[in-house]
């Protein structure tokens, strides 16, 4: 049997390279920081990390998981229900709950997951699931395993969300699903427009603040901050990979009795193992941290601020963004390639974006800016995008 499936795989994987699909894995050899060193020695300024509040590496972070790894070991060998809670795990959800002002929170190994085990447990084909056009996969991923009528509206088209909620006036309970910044542009989802709708036609509201937490908000608390709509979200997903020390893990915070009946019913929850002491531990002292002083997320704003400042004043067509995300426009997808390749050349490590994961003839490069930046890296991240610019006749 294996001679012909393998025959099918060799084929796919060359379509995959003769698309220009293939993803090959660039190898760091450092901690993921500001200035990374790659395998080959040469060194680069990272600015494709999901590191916003430069915890990565941080020593308090880190200090807090070695704490927990001598205290409590390396690994659970349980998932939570068994023999795999810790009062870590439980210190770490009242630490997100108080983060984002919900009742309670529950962890899983990844928001991959949360997203994963949200919606099947809470709703069925008597229910409607809302979800914007731009939705994360693991938010269209989790919608498919739930029996749920599905709608889908246009990326942040309030006209197009208010026709589903009409149409879906037929089902028992209504969810209005979106990602709280979208990755790409990083534009954040109209969420007060959402929640006006919701109340409007009788809908529930779960915003995934994988990329929005920790940046958007005047402290960086997310939608709901940025927004003033506390109170009327019912259900937030979120990362422990990006803004939060960018180990793993993920939760789902919101009403109490939506996470209890999760605890009961959520299948990644039930059927796959417990976060490491280590990683519950630090995430603990990454909210701490961030309770304490605002200055990591104050510094993040300014470097995106200071950055597309700069980027405009050299002549480069950026998107809107609410985020630290900040979408530099080129257009063309080989341009994409060329450019980023000599940006790396030139130290700075930044990655070009084109069909399919961006509409056709929308290419761009995406850089991702953290509180891990200092003034220099930007000003060098700067000076290489207008001297690659110049070159490829992107600016004048
Ligand atoms: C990154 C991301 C995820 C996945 O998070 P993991 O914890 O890495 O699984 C989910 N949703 C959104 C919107 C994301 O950006």
């Amino acid at each position: 049997m294996y001679k012909t499936f393998q025959n099918y795989l060799t084929a796919e994987l060359a379509a995959i390279e003769a698309a220009g699909l293939y993803k090959k894995e660039r190898i760091i050899v450092t901690p993921q920081q500001a200035v990374i060193k790659l395998e080959g020695g040469e060194e680069a300024l990272n600015f494709c990390a999901n590191n916003y509040l430069g915890l990565s590496n941080h020593p308090r972070v880190i200090r807090a998981a070695q704490e927990a790894m001598e205290e409590r070991g390396y690994g659970m060998s349980s998932v939570r229900f068994i023999c795999g809670t810790q009062d870590l795990h439980r210190e770490l959800e009242a630490a997100v709950s108080r983060y984002f002002r919900t009742e309670d929170a529950i962890l899983y190994a990844a928001c991959f997951d949360a997203n994963g085990g949200l919606f099947e447990p809470l709703f069925d084909e008597r229910d409607a699931i809302i979800s914007d056009a731009l939705n994360h996969a693991s938010i269209i991923d989790g919608v498919r395993l739930c029996k749920a009528q599905r709608y889908r509206y246009a990326n942040a088209d309030m006209e197009e969300l208010e026709g589903c909620l009409k149409t879906a006036q037929a089902q028992r309970f209504r969810v209005i699903v979106t990602d709280g910044v979208f990755s790409m542009d990083g534009n954040v989802a109209p969420v007060d427009k959402i929640c006006a709708l919701a109340e409007k036609y009788d809908a529930l509201v779960m915003v995934d603040e994988s990329h929005s937490a920790g940046v958007v908000g005047s402290t960086g608390r997310g939608v709901s901050e940025y927004f003033g709509v506390y109170g009327k979200i019912d259900i937030y997903t979120g990362t422990l990979g990006k803004a939060f020390g960018g180990a793993i893990g993920g939760f789902t915070t919101g009403r109490k009795e939506i996470i209890a009946l999760l605890r009961q019913r959520s299948r990644p929850y039930l059927f796959s193992n417990s976060l490491p002491p280590a990683v519950a531990k630090a995430g603990v002292e990454a909210f701490r941290l961030l309770e304490e002083s605002n200055e990591l997320h104050a510094r993040q704003q300014a470097n995106v601020w200071y950055f597309r400042q700069r980027m405009q004043a050299a002549g480069f067509e950026m998107k809107p963004t609410q985020s630290a995300i900040c979408a530099v426009m080129l257009y063309d997808a080989g341009l994409s390639q060329t450019f980023a390749a000599r940006m790396l050349e030139e130290g700075i490590y930044v990655v070009g974006f084109y069909y399919p994961v961006v509409p056709k003839g929308q290419a761009r490069i995406r850089v991702q800016l953290s509180a891990a930046h200092e003034q220099s890296h930007l000003d060098k991240a700067v000076e290489a995008f207008v001297k690659v610019g110049k070159e490829l006749k992107v600016i004048f």
